[in-house]
Parts: structure tokens; C-alpha cells; sequence
């Protein structure tokens, strides 16, 4: 596996201190040994080395004035990955642990992902180390305005379609938008997980967390088994899990867990969506409320968690679902899940295992579903938006929904046909990255050296 190493230490040399950057492009090149061998063309025609390099890097200052008066200075990224298949797409993450190689393992994840899809988008990552929390909205509409008054000169509906992840929702894509119209003079689809009052798809906000479970039901069919009935184990409160959730309840299965950066919700006879959705999406607050209307629910604060480990996977259930953030599931959280009983994992969010908790995953050859197939809805739905801008048209829910069903079927069957076909049946990482190296790789050889 010379060739691993040697594209690790390169980049250490070129991106020093990109840690999760590594640890993506790793888990990538591990899966693709086998097509690399049969395959010299790749080698030839340096994919590897093109693919590991971003095509652009925007890297700028976002100063902005706070309620106090006071001068606040953020760093902002977007990162144009790839753009082989597509124009470059791909959210805005807005969090305080935001740096070059967190977006960067972000754009790189994002490329294989679009690629799944099926569909012409590239892969791209931006956002900046802003910290929403406690944020007045006042503070949050300068700060995307700021945000917007340098990103706009570099994308496009048909160059760049940047989108929501961590910490950019409607409310953000709203000041972002708005700016972006004030700055060019232009009313076009240049932004993804827009309000259905202008232009947003119908599915758009719902679609991530609907598809990984759309996609842990696929699994599980491919074993004789389903949702129905199924005790799930859900991370994070965000846009990916309470959507998740709400489709977990339509399938006849039980989430029983929820979290946020403060802690964990527990509730044995099923959480209370309309409550999560009410702390979450309109006060904005900590889960912690989530007792107050419940006393037979637990709350976990961080600081009981258990060493090397989060709360949630420590909890009974048949199916997880990581929807809050990366490296969140931990080789530990992996051996307790399986001890439990665990039979299949579901990832909403982008890289959230460690890669020993994935390889623990694959060793127990349990139904693991990465996220950049798992969560690959979201992205997908994004695309459609695209295609009901361009055409001036908007379809109806079931009309997109269905659509996204298909989607993540198709996801599904590429990476287990594609697994199989490389004698590691029910290995999904290995199918998902070859099945996305693969179509990205073919399309850089046919557009050349560029
Ligand atoms: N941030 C989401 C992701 O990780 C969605 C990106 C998009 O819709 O462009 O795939």
C-alpha cells in the first residue's frame, strides 16, 4: 500500500495539519486498491494525485460588526473541489471548529458522494469558523451578508451552488441569498435549501434525513429484515436527525435518542419530535428543556459520558443513525453498539465514525451504510432544485419524493453490486468509493489534463 503512504505524506508536506483531511482521503484510497491494481489507466494518468488537490481554494476575512458595536473578524472558506461531473456543489458549514481541513475533508467526501448520486454535480465545501450560537439574528444577517459580499464573485447557478450544512439553515440561506441578489442584480438558483416562498424544492429540507433511513431500509430489505418495529438509536437534533426521525415514525420504527453539544435525550417510549422540533428549530435552545415536559425521559450531560465515547451509542437499540457531526462514533461506541445487538448503521452525517470504529463495523459485517452514500439524499435533492430552477418549474412532494426513493435505491444497489463485483459483498465503503472514484476518475480521463 505504497502508494497510500505516499499520498498521506505528500499532503502532509503540502496541507500540513489537516488531520481529518488525512483520515478522509485514507479511508478512500484503501477501498480503491483493488480498481487501482486492475486498472492501470488511473495510475497513468495520476488520478490519485489530481483528485487529493483541490482545483481552487477561496480562503478570505469576513468582518462584520456585532450588537455591542464591537469588530468581529471570521475566516471564510469555499474549497472547488472537483468539478468533472458538474458544477462544484456542496454546503456552507458555519461552526466554530471550522478550518482548511475540515472543509477540505468536507469537499473531498462531497465529490464521491455527488458522484453516487448519478447525477452532474461536482464536488466544493465552504464556511467559516462562526459561532451561531447566541447569535442575535441581527448579528446573523450581517455576518452573512459579509459572508456573501466576498463569496459571490466566485460562484454561480452554473459554476459553483453552494448549500446549507452545520449552522447554515433556511434563516441563513435566506440573508445569504438576499445579499447575493442586492450584490449582482441577479434572482437565479446560485444557493440550495431555499424557502419554498422563492424558489426552494419542495422535500429539500426533509431529504438527508429521509434518505439515510430510505437507505437503512434498503439495507436492511437486502437482508429479509426492515424498519418496522425497530428500536433506533439517533445522534445530533439538527436538520439531518429530526428528519430522520420523522421518517423513522412513518415507517413503523422508534427513535429513542436525540442529542445536542450539551447532552443526550434518552426516551424508551419514543422521542417527542414536535417538542425536539420546537427547542430546536424555534427557541434554539439546549435539548436539557426536553425533561422539563418529560420527567420519565433521561438527560446524559456530556460530562457523564463515558470515556472515549458518546452517550448515545451506549443506549439499547436495533439501528443508528449518527446525525450530528464527524468522528462522533468512536472504535469504543462501535464494540458497545455491537455488544447490544446492533444490526445495521445508518450515518446522516458526513464521516462520523472513526476509521476504527468502520472497520470494526465491516469486521462484524453488520449493515454499515457511509455516509457519503447514507446521506447522499440531501445533496441529491439539492440538485433536484437545480433542475426545477432551470426549467422554471416546481414539482409536487411525492413528485420529489419519489424521486429521492429512486435515488437512494439506485445508491444502494451501485455500491452492493459494486462490492460484490469486487469479492466484498455487503462491504459498503468499499462499493460507494469505488463506485464514486470510478465515475469522477472515467470523466477526468475523458476531459484531459486540466
Ligand atoms: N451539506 C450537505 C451535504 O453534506 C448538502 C450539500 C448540498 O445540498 O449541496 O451533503
Amino acid at each position: 500500500m505504497t502508494y497510500i503512504h505516499q499520498t498521506i505524506s505528500g499532503l502532509q508536506q503540502t496541507s500540513p495539519a489537516q488531520a481529518e483531511f488525512y483520515q478522509a482521503v485514507e479511508e478512500v484510497l484503501e477501498s480503491l486498491a483493488p480498481i487501482l491494481e486492475s486498472n492501470p489507466i488511473y495510475q497513468q494518468q495520476a488520478i490519485i494525485q489530481r483528485l487529493v488537490e483541490p482545483e481552487r481554494q477561496i480562503i478570505f476575512r469576513v468582518p462584520w460588526v456585532d450588537d455591542n458595536g464591537d469588530i468581529q473578524i471570521n475566516k471564510g472558506y469555499r474549497i472547488e473541489f472537483n468539478s468533472a461531473l458538474g458544477p462544484y456543489k456542496g454546503g456552507l458549514r458555519f461552526h466554530p471548529s471550522v478550518n482548511a481541513g475540515i472543509i477540505k475533508f468536507l469537499g473531498f467526501e462531497q465529490i464521491f458522494k455527488n458522484a453516487l448520486t448519478g447525477l452532474p454535480i461536482g464536488g466544493g465545501k465552504g464556511g467559516a469558523n462562526f459561532n451561531p450560537k447566541g447569535k442575535s439574528d441581527g448579528e446573523i444577517m450581517r455576518f452573512c451578508q459579509s459572508f456573501m459580499t466576498e463569496l459571490y464573485r466566485h460562484i454561480g447557478p452554473t459554476t459553483d451552488v453552494p448549500a446549507g450544512d452545520i449552522g447554515v439553515g433556511a434563516r441563513e440561506i435566506g440573508y445569504l441569498f438576499g445579499q447575493y441578489k442586492r450584490l449582482t442584480g441577479r434572482y437565479e438558483g446560485v444557493l440550495t435549501g431555499k424557502s419554498l416562498l422563492w424558489g426552494g424544492s419542495l422535500v429539500r429540507k426533509e431529504a438527508t434525513g429521509y434518505g439515510a433511513v430510505y437507505f437503512a431500509n434498503y439495507m436492511l430489505q437486502d437482508r429479509g429484515q426492515s424498519l418496522q418495529g425497530k428500536r433506533c438509536l439517533v445522534s445530533g437534533a439538527g436538520n439531518v436527525a429530526i428528519y430522520a426521525m420523522e421518517k423513522l415514525y412513518q415507517l413503523g420504527a422508534l427513535p429513542v435518542s436525540c442529542s445536542d453539544s450539551s447532552g443526550t435525550i434518552y426516551h424508551a417510549q419514543g422521542i417527542d419530535l414536535d417538542l425536539v422540533k420546537d427547542i430546536k428549530e424555534k427557541s434554539r435552545a439546549s435539548l436539557e428543556r426536553y425533561i422539563e415536559t418529560h420527567a420519565d425521559a433521561q438527560y446524559i450531560p456530556v460530562s457523564e459520558y463515558p470515556e472515549n465515547g458518546h452517550a448515545v451509542w451506549h443506549l439499547d437499540g436495533d439501528v443508528a443513525f449518527p446525525c450530528a457531526t464527524q468522528n462522533e462514533l468512536t472504535e469504543t461506541d462501535a464494540k458497545v453498539l455491537l455488544s447490544n445487538g446492533c444490526i445495521a448503521v445508518s450515518e446522516g452525517a458526513n464521516m462520523p465514525s472513526t476509521q476504527d470504529a468502520v472497520n470494526t463495523f465491516i469486521d462484524a459485517k453488520i449493515a454499515y451504510g457511509p455516509g457519503k452514500a447514507a446521506n447522499a439524499g440531501g445533496v441529491a435533492t439539492s440538485q433536484l432544485e437545480m433542475a426545477q430552477n432551470a426549467s422554471m418549474q416546481s414539482w409536487t412532494f411525492e413528485e420529489v419524493d419519489q424521486k429521492l426513493q429512486q435515488i437512494m435505491k439506485n445508491i444502494f444497489n451501485t455500491a452492493n453490486d459494486t462490492a460484490m463485483e469486487y469479492g466484498q459483498p455487503g462491504n459498503l465503503v468499499l462499493g460507494a468509493n469505488i463506485a464514486g472514484f470510478k465515475r469522477v476518475a472515467d470523466a477526468m480521463i475523458e476531459q484531459g489534463v486540466v
